[in-house]
């Protein structure tokens, strides 16, 4: 097995594979020549160097993790410092709590509220100034998203709407977006996953 740290691998990152947006995030990553797959079992999750939760519904996403016994094993990952990032109902899932409730895995000192844009506004996109990402502004596809409610003090505030919206944000090497990066043809938000990634494999100096 060859080290953490070597540079000279791809890296390896696992999607979570449950249900939901995972084929898209597998191929951004794939473009940006990381060895991107999918997980759906506890032992599938050896190796990682990083993890995506995707997008989907977060009330089944738990469910299944659950059933796999996969709720764990990601917990000790986050724990361990290894890199992982949820988009959308990912996010929620990253979330202490969610509103209206599911079981979250608690990783991140956020709360969510989930669908908060409402019946009216399914489904938007915004530009988005992100300093972490660079000029031009990234643009952000929200689906039935969710909105970042309260933020802890060790969780860093990434990007907002106009209207101060908290819709993307980190702690350490967990990533919570509100939106799905996977869904347009730009990997910025990929290429800033795979950096903290390599930070992670070089020993974590964040
Ligand atoms: N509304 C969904 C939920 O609450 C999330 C939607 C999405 O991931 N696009 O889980």
């Amino acid at each position: 097995m060859t080290e953490k740290g070597d540079g000279a691998r791809p890296a390896r990152i696992g999607v979570l594979a449950l249900q939901g947006a995972f084929a898209e995030h597998i191929a951004h990553l794939g473009r940006l020549g990381a060895h991107a797959l999918p997980v759906r079992l506890p032992a599938e999750l050896q190796g990682m160097d990083g993890l995506v939760i995707p997008g989907g519904e977060s009330t089944s996403i738990a469910l299944l993790m659950a059933e796999y016994g996969l709720v764990g094993p990601v917990l000790e990952l986050a724990e361990g410092g290894t890199p992982i990032m949820g988009t959308c109902a990912g996010a929620i899932l990253l979330a202490a709590s969610a509103h209206p409730g599911i079981a979250t895995l608690g990783a991140m000192d956020i709360e969510v509220k989930r669908n908060a844009f409402g019946r009216q506004v399914d489904s938007f996109e915004a530009d988005l100034d992100i300093a972490a990402i660079g000029a031009p502004p990234f643009p952000a596809v929200f689906i039935r998203a969710p909105s970042i409610e309260r933020v802890g003090e060790a969780v860093e505030v990434m990007a907002r709407l106009d209207d101060g919206t908290i819709v993307a944000a980190r702690q350490g090497a967990l990533v919570a977006l509100a939106f799905h990066p996977e869904l347009t043809d730009d990997t910025r938000f990929h290429a800033y996953f795979l950096d903290l990634v390599e930070t992670s494999r070089r020993g974590g100096d964040r």
